[in-house]
């Protein structure tokens, strides 16, 4: 780390940690002590303060408001039975922060305030590392344009934070989908390839309406055509047909998932066939069809995996082989699992040791 980016760290003076059941508490709500703040105006970065959590005054025309310029990652922090805590390869989170950042005209976050900051806030904070099972800490870095000033230009300062909560039990449920043909989550040309916070804003309404019919979650397809799959909620997709394991290809309409590239790089070690193409509604109802469609999921870093088990399209419901027969994504899941907390060796060198 150079020395231009020495961290101030005001500490909270009794920690609030056991104020909290952190195996237990509703995911997202609860936040650990600290967080840390650092300040983009005149050009540059300036000196990262770590701080207890609070709230911030703000101004209402604060820019990232009205026109959106805020991007965001989602990571977590692990902890072993020794209780040391380590990150999920955190390196693909900062450089995919960063490309965020240049296509809604952010400035870069330097690497010693993302990855140092990170680490002297898990350093503190690492009483709020749930050590059970299935248990982890979310963390959210996000940058946010902050003039004050109302008006559509590129901010002229900005703050990065990263904020922390417990997840303890985080899991999906078996969840059923809907193909959405009408409204699109990404275009080519647009931001569907980055976190930006509109991304989300906009599948809010039609995951509403799929809600409304009994779907928990649309499946996107592209903009287009209308015939290819691209992603489910805020999650990649993945099917198992015969003995290939199939992707959509990665585009600038796809956002390039870390659990994903980690699923696929399984997948080549184990030996599967893995495509990574173009894959349309026909093929995959033919495949329900003939009994070649094993397996279906959505990955991502909140819920690692997330079955699908019925996909709706065009009025009709197609239920998917029992999740107790899949047998890929329930290996994968229990190999991320076991990675992340330890117990088996790292091959892939995927975690990044915190302390
Ligand atoms: C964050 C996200 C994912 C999953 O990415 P991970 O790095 O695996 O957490 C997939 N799709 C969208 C739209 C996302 O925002």
């Amino acid at each position: 780390m150079t020395g231009t980016f020495d961290i101030t760290i005001n500490k909270i003076q009794t920690s609030r940690v056991s104020e909290y059941d952190i195996n237990n508490v509703p995911f997202g709500k609860c936040f650990s002590d600290h967080m840390l703040v650092a300040e983009y105006s005149d050009g540059k970065w300036h000196k990262p303060v770590i701080m207890p959590y609070a709230d911030v005054p703000m101004s209402y025309s604060m820019s990232a408001l009205h026109y959106g310029q805020a991007i965001f990652e989602g990571m977590k922090a692990y902890k072993n039975d020794k209780g040391e805590v380590s990150l999920f390869r955190p390196t693909e989170n900062f450089i995919r922060l960063n490309k965020s950042a240049i296509r809604m005209a952010m400035p870069e976050v330097p690497e010693e305030i993302f990855m140092g900051g990170l680490t002297e806030l898990l350093k503190l904070d690492s009483a709020w590392v749930p050590n059970s099972e299935t248990g982890s800490l979310y963390i959210r870095p996000f940058l946010v344009a902050t003039d004050q000033a109302i008006g559509v230009k590129a901010s002229e300062t900005y703050k990065f934070v990263i904020i922390t909560c417990p997840a303890g039990k985080y899991y999906s449920d078996p969840i059923k989908v809907l193909v959405e043909t009408n409204y699109f989550r990404a275009v080519h040309g647009g931001v569907g390839f980055v976190k930006a916070a509109g991304n989300y804003g906009r599948s809010l309404y039609p995951t509403k309406l799929a809600q409304q019919k009994g779907y928990q979650q649309v499946i996107w397809t592209d903009s287009t055509t209308h015939q290819y799959v691209e992603e489910s909620g805020t999650m990649n997709l993945m099917f198992v047909i015969g003995d290939t394991v199939l992707t959509p290809a990665l585009g600038d309409t796809i956002l390039s998932g870390i659990t994903r590239k980690s699923v696929l790089a399984l997948a080549h070690e184990w030996g599967f066939k893995v495509e990574e193409r173009k894959i349309s509604i026909p093929e995959i109802l033919t495949a329900h069809a003939n009994g070649t469609l094993q397996e279906c999921f959505g990955c991502g870093t909140a819920a690692t995996i997330a079955q699908i088990v019925t996909i709706g399209h065009d009025g009709k419901d197609y239920d998917l082989p029992a999740v107790e027969t899949r047998k890929f994504s329930t290996r994968v899941d229990e190999t991320l699992r076991n990675i992340r907390k330890g117990k088996v060796a790292d091959t892939m060198n995927w975690m990044f040791k915190i302390s």
